[in-house]
């Protein structure tokens, strides 16, 4: 399964079992099963193991349909559905019984069951990404390939299932290295050609264990409710457990198949780290077009409920432009960016404490107020320019005096750079907000702070 050329004829398949929701280890093994088929030319295929009928509901499969949708994992052919591929299945029951590779039994209480007849002997295979493999025949009992109740059990499925559909390479989660040896006997026995391996490492949590719901999302599902966007989630899903050589993070489509190879798949587990997605997420809003950001941020503010009369077009591209690059998830712009379009703000109180309620600082801000209504040109240059020397004059720190300001005119501690953030805003808004702040916090100077308990 190295990079060197295949033929073109490389078929691999992403065999959910659609229970409920899909966990974000289960599309990692779509995703890398989609590279490697992009990179040799091949065939990426679908096959949805719904056998079991009281958890694979339509709206499970529905979800699957649309979470590889939502990734772009695009599949070349229509989905198989292994329900109808049932005649089959007892077909290959038939097949392995006339040839003596299999016998009918009983297990227990439950009637009589058809056994596959593993070979006897000990077995090796070579993993694409664990190395060799191999279990002594001891270890590899017979095992029941037809129930009583006449369904198949899933390694019969899966295994003809794979034969049917041509598939060259399977590549799945860890989960499934033990089932490959009777995998292997079974195509064997059905006269098929075995493909070849790789089995992918799980997802683990910082603690080593598998991760799961408990630790943060986990269903594909939930990042796209959370705002990931899907180019973040793949590229980050890609890089965990592959490593396309030379520190690169931030990868397109296109750069991912070219580089894919299973040669740089780990085969220790993977750490789940949602500080690191996150980061990429923010690196991907960074790096998305203008245009289609300023659609995504009125979008995310309309949802939060933040305008109440349509914004305008050319405030809201300038406040955009502002967030653009300090945006981590599209559903937190209402929290950061509410400010920008409503007076009734939400005030953080700590902040206001820390900044605004100390002795001195309202009448500082007062003073820079006084200064702005003055000012010639409501620049971000000209006010930074003014604030220095306001600040100066009074012997007292700029940073001081602008994070005051800061908060008076938002409400919050942070946010884009303050000067930017003032010139956007406009001098009609900041000086009315300045007196509103004033009022409600500042406007008994000393006093007033004392009263606040400020320290
Ligand atoms: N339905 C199985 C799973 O989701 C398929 C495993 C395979 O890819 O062969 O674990």
């Amino acid at each position: 399964m190295s990079s060197k050329s295949l033929p073109s004829t490389v078929r691999v398949r992403f065999a959910p079992s659609p229970t409920g929701q899909i966990h974000i280890g289960n599309i990692r093994a779509a995703i890398f099963n989609w590279l490697f088929a992009r990179h040799h030319g091949g065939k990426f295929l679908l096959r949805i193991e719904d056998t079991d009928r009281e958890r694979s509901t339509p709206e499970a499969v529905q979800g699957l349909l649309d979470a590889l949708e939502w990734l772009g994992l695009d599949y070349d052919e229509p989905p198989v559905y292994q329900t109808d591929e049932f005649p089959r299945h007892l077909e290959a029951v038939e097949t392995l019984l006339a040839r003596g590779h299999a016998y009918r039994g009983t297990k227990g209480e439950g009637g009589e069951v058809v056994f596959f007849r593993m070979p006897g002997e000990d077995m090796i295979f070579e993993d694409a990404v664990k190395g060799r493999l191999e279990k002594k025949a001891k270890d590899l009992p017979d095992f029941v390939i037809l129930r009583s109740n006449g369904t198949p059990v899933f390694h019969l499925a899966n295994v003809v299932d794979d034969i049917t559909m041509g598939i060259t390479h399977v590549i799945r989660g860890d989960d499934h290295v033990e089932n490959t040896f009777r995998h292997i006997a079974l195509f064997r026995a059905l006269g098929a050609t075995v493909p070849h391996y790789a089995h992918l490492p799980m997802i683990v949590n910082a603690q080593g264990k598998p991760y799961s719901k408990r630790d943060g999302a986990a269903f594909v599902g939930e990042f796209r409710e959370k705002g990931y966007l899907p180019e973040a989630l793949f590229n980050y899903l890609a890089l965990l457990g592959w490593s396309p050589g030379g520190d690169r993070e931030i990868l397109t489509r296109k750069e991912m198949i070219a580089l894919f190879d299973f040669a740089q798949v780990q085969s220790s587990p993977a750490q789940m780290d949602v500080r690191k997605l996150d980061w990429m997420n923010a690196e991907y809003i960074r790096r998305m077009p203008f245009e289609l950001f300023v659609e995504r941020f009125q979008a995310a503010m309309e949802k939060g409920g933040v305008f109440s009369d349509p914004p305008d077009p050319a405030y809201l591209r300038r406040v955009a432009a502002l967030m653009q690059v300090r945006t981590h998830h599209f559903p937190d712009l209402p929290a950061m960016a509410g400010f920008f379009f409503r007076e009734d703000f939400a005030w953080d109180e700590k902040t206001v404490r820390k900044r605004l309620l100390k002795p001195g600082i309202p009448d500082l801000v007062r003073k820079y107020r006084n200064v702005l209504t003055t000012l010639p040109r409501f620049e971000a240059s000209f006010l930074e320019e003014a604030l220095q020397a306001t600040a100066n004059v009074q012997g007292v720190p700029a940073a001081d005096l602008i994070h005051a300001v800061r908060v008076a005119v938002s409400g919050l501690g942070v946010g884009p750079g303050l000067f930017e953030m003032l010139e956007t805003l406009g001098r009609a808004r900041v000086l009315a907000r300045l007196e509103v702040a004033l009022q409600r916090y500042g406007m008994a100077g000393e006093e007033g702070a004392k009263e606040h308990g400020a320290s």
